[in-house]
Order: structure tokens, then sequence, then C-alpha cells
């Protein structure tokens, strides 16, 4: 495989999708080295109810812009994380913010986080929730963990024990990348979701007369209300699509036509808080409200 030369972020993506061992020795000490710096961030991503066009959230989203790389996608840099045993460490970082960020919005907007099936596998995953809740002084109402189906996978783990001690937090639970799993309607018949995200996947081309993506759309949105859960449809680019995803039912959208994934900063803004920065002794306001 060719090496990566550096010339630009983007064809670094593509070559380290292949990363050799030697660049994945680059990342793994380079990314221990971000975590270390505080250099990691978040970027949040509006959620809209759809009937109302009214900001119901954001979902947080991991940015890594490496110092001579450039920005490094999540895709790449979490699955990597996972398999040298630091997704824990970034994945409490990436709570513990994100709860911080989030204890400045109004109450009734939720913040939404990723979770890793690894992290998910720790039997401490829960208290690790429970200390981002009490240091931020964010309602666990406000706080929604999406977790995708591989979950499910690991045979050695207690999910019932796992969801049951999440709920009991107050927490929201999401079915994030809904449909792109493996055999996911057992999994719906016992898990206590909250809510499905359909993946972009179906969304993207749904409103193109004669795709099959919008029947697909349709019927996880009726399975979704059967089972008392919303959804949220993910990668809405386009006016048709969005046109086409509200009159299919979903009860939110989230996609490039409400919002790219922007700072902690310009999020309060639209929320019209008072923006501050948030540091390691807590919530710091940066101008009177
Ligand atoms: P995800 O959780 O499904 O997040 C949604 C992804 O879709 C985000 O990509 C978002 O920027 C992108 N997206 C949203 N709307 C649109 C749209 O209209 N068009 C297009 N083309 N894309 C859209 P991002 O930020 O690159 O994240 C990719 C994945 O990386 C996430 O997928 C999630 O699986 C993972 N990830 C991101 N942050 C974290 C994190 O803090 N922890 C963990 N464990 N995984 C994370
Ligand atoms: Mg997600
Ligand atoms: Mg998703
Ligand atoms: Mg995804």
């Amino acid at each position: 495989a060719a090496k990566a030369s550096g010339r630009g972020a983007l064809r670094f993506y593509e070559q380290s999708m292949h990363a050799n061992a030697q660049e994945r020795r680059m990342i793994e000490t380079d990314l221990r080295h971000a975590l270390a710096t505080d250099a990691l961030h978040l970027a949040y991503q509006p959620v809209v109810c759809a009937s109302a066009e009214t900001i119901v959230g954001f979902e947080a989203l991991l940015r890594w812009n490496h110092p001579t790389r450039g920005p490094i996608s999540p895709e790449l840099f979490v699955p990597i994380a996972e398999e040298i045993g630091l997704i824990q460490a970034i994945g409490e970082w990436v709570l513990r913010t994100a709860c911080m960020e989030a204890a400045q919005w109004p109450a009734h907007v939720r913040v939404a986080v990723n979770v890793s099936s690894v992290q998910f596998a720790n039997p401490a995953f829960p208290g690790v929730v429970m200390s981002a809740l009490a240091a931020s002084q964010l309602d666990p109402a406000q706080l929604e963990l999406e977790i995708t189906e591989s979950v499910f996978l690991n045979d050695g783990l207690d999910t019932d024990a796992m969801f049951a001690g999440l709920k009991a937090l107050g927490v929201r639970l999401a079915l994030d990348d809904f449909g792109t799993g493996y055999s996911s309607l057992s999994y719906l018949r016992k898990a206590p979701f909250d809510k499905i995200k359909i993946d972009r996947s179906f969304v993207a081309g749904a409103a193109v007369p004669g795709n099959r993506n919008a029947a697909i759309i349709g019927a996880i949105v009726s399975l979704a209300e059967g089972l008392g859960m919303d959804t949220t449809a993910e990668g809405a680019e386009t006016r048709d699509e969005l046109e086409l995803i509200r009159t299919l039912g979903c009860s939110h959208i989230q996609g490039y036509i409400f919002g790219r994934p922007m700072s902690a900063r310009e999020a309060a803004e639209k929320l019209n808080c008072p923006t501050g920065v948030v540091t390691p002794q807590g919530y710091e306001r940066s101008r009177a409200p």
C-alpha cells in the first residue's frame, strides 16, 4: 500500500482506511497525546423537531484536529482508540465535556453522546455517566446516550443489566445507525430505547421518485411508534428529503439542511445562551447575558 505522504487530510483519511502498521502507530501515539493535552474537542449538530422545526437538542461529535495532518475523522480514529484501550478515557472525556457544556443550555434542550460498544461493555460505565452528571449538574433527562446494535454482539455482556443501570440514572437511550446492523427486531423487543435513529444511508436518495428507501423509513417509523419510541432521521440534506421525512412521520430530523456540526459557542449562541467556555474548574462566562 502507498504510504500516506501527508498531502492533505482527505488523502490521509482515504489511505488510512487501510492504514499500515506505521501509520497506525503514529495515530496511536498522537491520539494519546491529543487526549493528554486537551487537543480534542466536541462539535454539536442540531436535532430539530420535524413539525415545529425548533431545536430540541444537539448531538455531540468528537473532533481531532491533528497538528500536521489536519482534521481526522472519528470514523477513523475511534476504532483505533477502541483497539488500544484508549476509548474508555476518551469516552469519559466526551461525556464530562458534553454534560458540562449542555448544562448551560435551556432545560428542554438535550445533548446526545455517542457511546462505543467497548465503553458500554465496561461494568463501570453507569458510574462514569453518573459522575459526569454530578460534576456538571446536568439534569439526567437532558442526556441521551447513543449506542449501536453492536453492543448486542458481546455474548459476555449482560445488556439487560446495563440498560437497567443506565435507565435508573434517568438518562435517555437511543439506538444509532438503525438499519445498518444485524437482526435488530429481537433487540427492540427487550431494550428500553427512547429513540431510534434512522441511518443516513436510508435518507440519502429517499426523495427520488421510485426509491425504495422511503418504504423502509415508513416501516421503521410505524415500528417505533408502536413501541412508543421517537425517531430521528439522520443526514437530511435537501428540502425534498426534509418534506418526505416529515410526511413519513419521523418525529425528529438531524442533517445539514438544518445545521452542520458547530462549536459549543455557536450552539449556545443559537440557543441564545450567554456564551462562555468550559474550563476544568467549570463554566466561565465570557460576557454578560
Ligand atoms: P453518528 O453517530 O451516526 O453521527 C452522525 C454523523 O453523520 C456525523 O459524522 C455527522 O457529522 C454526519 N452527518 C450529519 N448530518 C449529515 C448530513 O446531512 N450529511 C452528511 N453527509 N453527513 C451528516 P461524524 O461527526 O464524522 O461522525 C462519524 C461517526 O463517528 C459517528 O456517527 C459516530 O459513530 C462516531 N463518533 C463521533 N463522535 C463520537 C464520540 O464522541 N464517541 C464515539 N464512540 N463515537 C463517535
Ligand atoms: Mg450518533
Ligand atoms: Mg448515526
Ligand atoms: Mg454512524
